[in-house]
């Protein structure tokens, strides 16, 4: 109790730098009770956390699915648009070592996934490859579906996928074809871990055309999971998939 009120002295005459926009708030600007310890965001940023309406935040998960591919209709469920606070954000969780940002930006999704009325039995990130990990120190997907599954209480488990094939960065290709080839293949399942006939959420921070998460969940269907929701914490997509999950 003395260690927080001295701790709430010493933020009220040193206030942090938000971790999203990097500015230093005034007064007003500060919330230092909303949010986790040792995590500074201001006002600004937070108002433009706006989720999706309710029927914008499940589509289908290839934006343009292929001839012969074997889950054509994959749900996935993305709430927040990339624009405002997650345009700031996510860059800022990939590149500029902010961890705890996507920690708190799974705790967002999470509580939608509640109201959502989402379940499941297991919560699994998307693997970077071990060179990315290595380069970043952390993988943002684990994080923001370990601040996920704090608030929806499913397990986040890490180990059951892995990337056998490094490949591009997704962003730096632009034909959806090459895409789709660029990460066929790329994930198979552990053997540490049995997911015969459970219902797995899949993990990611961005989706654009869907095809990392379309391989992740391929590979999790061949390892006997019983269904698999595609979920990106935030992408543009005009699509929408009418099937609910
Ligand atoms: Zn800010």
């Amino acid at each position: 109790m003395k260690m927080t009120l001295i701790r709430d002295a010493i933020d009220t005459i040193l206030p942090h730098n938000c971790l999203v926009c990097g500015k230093f708030p005034d007064a007003d600007g500060r919330i230092p009770y909303a949010v986790p310890e040792g995590f500074h965001i201001c006002f600004d940023c937070l108002s433009k956390v706006v989720p999706q309406t309710p029927d914008q935040r499940f589509f289908t998960c290839l934006s343009e699915p292929y001839k012969g591919d074997p889950y054509p209709q994959l749900p996935l469920y993305m709430p927040f648009p990339y624009k405002g606070f997650f345009e700031t954000a996510v860059p800022r969780m990939k590149f500029h070592s902010c961890p705890e940002l996507a920690e708190f930006s799974g705790a967002l999704l999470g509580s939608l996934m509640v109201k959502d009325g989402i379940a499941a039995d297991l919560m699994v990130p998307i693997p970077l490859s071990s060179g990315r990990l290595k380069e970043r120190g952390y993988n943002q997907a684990e994080l923001i579906s370990k601040g996920a599954s704090l608030v929806c209480n499913i397990p986040s488990v890490s180990g059951v996928l892995t990337r056998i094939k490094d490949t591009e960065r997704q962003t730096e290709i632009t034909d959806n074809a090459q895409r789709s080839l660029n990460v066929h293949g790329a994930f198979k399942t552990s053997k540490d871990y049995d997911i015969a006939r459970l219902r797995v959420i899949l993990i990611d921070d961005v989706a654009t055309t869907g095809n990392t998460l379309h391989e992740a969940a391929c590979a999790l269907y061949e390892a006997g999971a019983a269904q698999v929701l595609c979920c990106a914490l935030c992408g543009n997509r005009a699509v929408l998939n009418k099937e609910s999950y």
